[in-house]
This record gives structure tokens, C-alpha cells and sequence, in this order.
């Protein structure tokens, strides 16, 4: 049981996020999110990109749009024949049926293949009916949330996690639940889309799993671990 924070680390740590956030636009700019503006269309490539490059899951996803115009279509075809337009993707016949069950369980729950109610109800309620879908997990559902709904959620990759430990926002031992709460909790206001793609890039050019370059990197002056290494 990790013991809670007490109202001064929080609020130094939330300075510590802001200066993160603000160090980061400045080094690689403020990314602008042009991701899907229907919550359906990402959920489907968020399922696409599982295991795969962006790009194969980019072309996987045109190739579906292609072949079936409407996901009504996606619904009613047998999976071979989903399985046949996404193969670009990866794990075309488990993708398959796991997009057919998705959309036949929204049909039926919802009366419709419309998720655009994740826009507007609580975030609490937008992700747990993301997460009860059969195959959503919670990182694929806050990237929905995020993306395509423009929620103030964070979803947390292998760069962020290990940036964010580096750092010292986070302990080495806490569960995936409660890191992404807490720091969603700790994000400057409409910040999220930013800090998630920025600490991504950071993740992928500086601070790599080994030998990271804190001699280059933004973010050496609020990093525990970049401090004891320079
Ligand atoms: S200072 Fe080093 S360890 Fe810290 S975030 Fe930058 S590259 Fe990573």
C-alpha cells in the first residue's frame, strides 16, 4: 500500500507536471490533435493499432473504412471477410472478432452504432462503458476518451511511465490504476493531449530505456534520476 500524498507534495508536484508540460511545448511544440472526431471510428483503429506500427494500423483502418462504408456493414459481415481488410493490421482473425462483438454489443446496448454520448457524460461513465466492451481495455478506452472525445484523461504507455518514475512523480511500485489517476488529478487543465504525445516523443529521441540522454533533455532540472546522473 503505497501511503497518499499529503496536500504539499501534491501541489509541489503539480508544479513539478506544469513545468513538464511547459518544458516539453516548448522543445517540441504544442502537438494538435487531428485523431478521429467520432469516438466509434477511434475505438476501431485503437483496437487496429494493438500489436502493430502506427502505420499498418493506419492502413488497416482505410482498408476497412474502404471495403465497408458504415459500420452497420462491419457488423453484419462474417469475420473472414473483416479479417480479409484489416490483415494489413496484424492479428487480423482475433481483431475481427473482437471489432463484430464490439459492434453488435453497442448495437444492442445503445439502440445504435453511435458512441457520440461519451462526449458529454461523466468521464467516470464514459469509461466504464468503454471498459465493460469485451476487448477495451482501460488504456484503449482512455485513448478514445482523450482522442476523439477530448476528455481530460491520460493514457499512460511504457515512455510515460518510465519517464514519469524517472522523474519522481512515480513511485517504481504502484498499479496501473492508481498512476493514471493520480497524475490525470495533477495535468494542468487542458493539458492532457499535449503532455501525453510530448512525453511520448521525449520517450522516443532523449530519454531512452538505457542510456537516456540527460545531458540534452528539457526536463534535467526537475528529474530525480537526470540530477544524480549530471
Ligand atoms: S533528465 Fe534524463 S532521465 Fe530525466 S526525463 Fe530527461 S532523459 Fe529522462
Amino acid at each position: 500500500m503505497i501511503p497518499p500524498n499529503s496536500p504539499t507534495e501534491l501541489d509541489e508536484q503539480r508544479r513539478q507536471l506544469a513545468f513538464i508540460t511547459q518544458n516539453l511545448e516548448a522543445t517540441f511544440g504544442v502537438p494538435r490533435n487531428d485523431s478521429h472526431e467520432d469516438p466509434l471510428d477511434e475505438l476501431i483503429n485503437t483496437i487496429l493499432s494493438q500489436s502493430t506500427t502506427n502505420i499498418n494500423s493506419h492502413r488497416a483502418f482505410a482498408s476497412l473504412k474502404q471495403r465497408f462504408p458504415n459500420w452497420e456493414q462491419v457488423r453484419r459481415a462474417r469475420p473472414a471477410s473483416i479479417a480479409a481488410a484489416i490483415k494489413s493490421g496484424g492479428l487480423a482473425n482475433v481483431k475481427s472478432i473482437v471489432i463484430k462483438n464490439i459492434l453488435n454489443d453497442i448495437q444492442e446496448r445503445r439502440g445504435a452504432l453511435d458512441l457520440s454520448f461519451l462526449k458529454t457524460v461523466p468521464v467516470s461513465e464514459a469509461r466504464e462503458f468503454l471498459i465493460s466492451l469485451k476487448g477495451v481495455g482501460p488504456k484503449t478506452a482512455a485513448c478514445v476518451l482523450l482522442f476523439a472525445c477530448k476528455r481530460s484523461v491520460f493514457p499512460m504507455d511504457t515512455h510515460i511511465f518510465r519517464i514519469l518514475r524517472r522523474t519522481g512523480l512515480l513511485p517504481e511500485k504502484i498499479s496501473d490504476h492508481l498512476a493514471h489517476e493520480k497524475i490525470e488529478n495533477l495535468i494542468p487543465p487542458k493539458k492532457h493531449y499535449s503532455l501525453h504525445i510530448n512525453l511520448i516523443t521525449l520517450g522516443r529521441r532523449i530519454c531512452h530505456p538505457r542510456n537516456p540522454k540527460c545531458g540534452q533533455c528539457p526536463l534535467n532540472e526537475h528529474c530525480d534520476f537526470g540530477r544524480s546522473r549530471l
